[in-house]
């Protein structure tokens, strides 16, 4: 899944397109495009380029004079359906020119629809699943775009995020979702839409969600949000507070690296007001009562990747802070169990971004069989937030690294936060441990800092990286909460360095790891 941006205004949005598209970049992405629209739809014009958005950029400089266009969309293309090459680039067209889109993600019944688009005489140009979406628009459009979004929307089986433009009706963009990220960015006279906010964070910090089963229209002048049925929905603006340099590297080789060194703030930050001296940890936004919270008798963590690995960590936390049995799942695993589940059970679904498919289809499962389902994510108002009873949110600002990182730490500072109020109110944290317990979570910030301002140690880790990185294998051990370390390391590796790993408990190394 990759990236998506849409702008509606005065400026010229060629420029707009591909500053949010380079927003977007961090992601990776084989091939990128644009389509831009005149103010009186007169003239569409597209423009798709294969390799990074330097060649994008210079095939619409080569473009020489394209159409005044203040409205367009943009895409950065991950392939899942048909190779990377600039036909297979989008937006993508249907056979009259008429409809340009971009998708993200993908359509799992395309094929079909292929097929009987095809019998009904359509032409297809790329060799994508997306396609069939500029097609499925063609045929069912009557002179009404919004409509044959809407109408298109439940042809279509598998998770996606879709924006869609024409020259028939300049000045406006149509998105639908489902269980792909869309947001919509509000400014005066102009507004967004786009995968993430970070592609419009430069010009507009309040932000609208869009949720699943709904059409969003955006124009210059506003956006409106509809479900299927055409009523109206009420969608209020958001104002995030992350500074739009979050999005910039500032001096750092990469993303990752910046936010390593953001960990200290990420933690001060998910801390904050909760966990103080002498006063007691207060988490309203749970929307677990006292009384409820007493009544919990299990607690079940699900999360998928470093979530689920933050919830490894949190087992050992909560269990020593509150006594309370605490199981952790895989929520991609969890999902297709019928795992009975009580009342009295307290659920955490642990996502980053608050939209990760498995983690929420988890969470909808446990909140039917009874659980009461806490959210804890880093995004405002994400759909995690909606799937669930309450909500503790890590605040560790906006993470561009595809590598989670100061958000894992503020996830494991979280769900200790979250064992403390527990313990609490069960009356097993004593004040004097919770006395000590808070001092040593205040320090903790500083702890870190000092350790990323340790010249010797941050040269220790470069000369082991330097010795060890033309290895071809990494195994991790570890033990207690070195264990989801160790797992947690083994991931980070396979993820940003693409060499093979492995983690296993230290005390299982003899069975299996030895013989290899
Ligand atoms: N499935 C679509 C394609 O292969 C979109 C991939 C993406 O999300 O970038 O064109």
């Amino acid at each position: 899944m990759c990236g998506i941006i849409g702008y509606v205004g005065t400026r010229e949005a060629d420029e707009i397109l591909l500053q949010g598209l380079e927003r977007l970049e961090y992601r990776g992405y084989d091939s990128a495009g644009i389509s831009l629209l005149d103010e009186e739809g007169q003239r569409m014009e597209v423009i798709r380029a294969v390799g990074n958005l330097a060649k994008l950029r210079e095939a619409v400089d080569g473009n020489g004079q394209g159409p005044h266009a203040t409205t367009g969309i943009g895409h950065t293309r991950w392939a899942t359906h048909g190779r990377p090459s600039r036909e297979n680039a989008h937006p993508i067209s249907d056979c009259t020119g008429q409809f340009s889109i971009v998708l993200n993600g993908i359509i799992e019944n395309y094929v079909e629809l292929r097929r009987q688009l095809t019998q009904e005489g359509h032409e297809f140009r790329t060799e994508t699943d997306a396609e069939v979406v500029s097609h499925l628009i063609e045929k069912v459009y009557d002179g009404d775009l919004v409509a044959a979004v809407r109408e298109v929307y439940p042809l279509l089986e598998g998770h996606f995020a879709i924006v869609a433009m024409s020259p028939r009706h300049p000045g406006m963009l149509v998105g639908a979702r489902r269980q792909c990220p869309l947001v919509v960015g509000r400014g005066p006279g102009e507004n967004y839409i786009a995968s993430a906010i970070a592609a419009f964070l430069k010009w507009t910090k309040d932000v609208q969600l869009v949720e699943d089963g709904e059409i969003v229209v955006v124009e210059r002048d506003g956006a409106r949000f509809e479900d299927l049925d055409q009523a109206l929905v009420e969608r209020e603006v958001t104002p995030v507070d992350w500074d739009d340099a979050a999005a910039e590297k500032q001096g750092f080789e990469t993303f990752m690296l910046k936010e390593i060194f953001e960990q200290p703030e990420a933690l001060e930050n998910t801390l904050g007001e909760r966990m103080r001296r002498g006063v007691p940890v207060q988490l309203d936004e749970m929307r677990l009562p006292p009384d409820r919270a007493r009544s919990i008798e299990r607690v079940l963590i699900l999360g998928c990747g470093t979530s689920y690995h933050a919830g490894l960590v949190g087992r050992y936390l909560i269990e020593q802070v509150s006594e309370l049995p605490v199981e952790v799942e895989l929520a991609s695993e969890w999902r297709y169990r019928n795992a009975p589940l009580s009342r009295n059970t307290l659920v955490l679904g642990i996502t980053q971004s608050g939209e990760t498919a498995d983690t929420l289809a988890a969470m909808e499962a446990a909140r039917e069989r009874g659980g009461h389902v806490v959210a804890v994510t880093n995004i405002l108002g994400s759909q995690a937030t909606r799937v669930a009873d309450g909500t503790l949110y890590t605040r560790a600002g906006l993470e561009i690294g595809v590598a989670a990182t100061k958000t894992h730490v503020a996830q494991v500072l979280a769900l200790l936060i979250l064992g403390a109020y527990l313990g609490q109110e069960r009356g097993v944290l004593g004040d004097a441990h919770q006395a000590a317990l808070t001092a040593d979570v205040q320090g903790l910030p500083d702890l870190v800092r000092g350790m990323l301002e340790d010249a010797e140690w941050m040269a220790n880790i470069e000369a082991i990286a330097d010795r060890y990185h033309q290895q071809r294998f990494f195994l991790y051990l570890g033990r207690h909460v070195g264990l989801p370390v160790a797992l947690e390391g083994a991931l980070k590796l396979k993820e940003i360095s693409y060499i093979p790993t492995d983690a296993y408990a230290a005390g299982e190394m003899k069975h299996g790891p030895i013989a290899l």
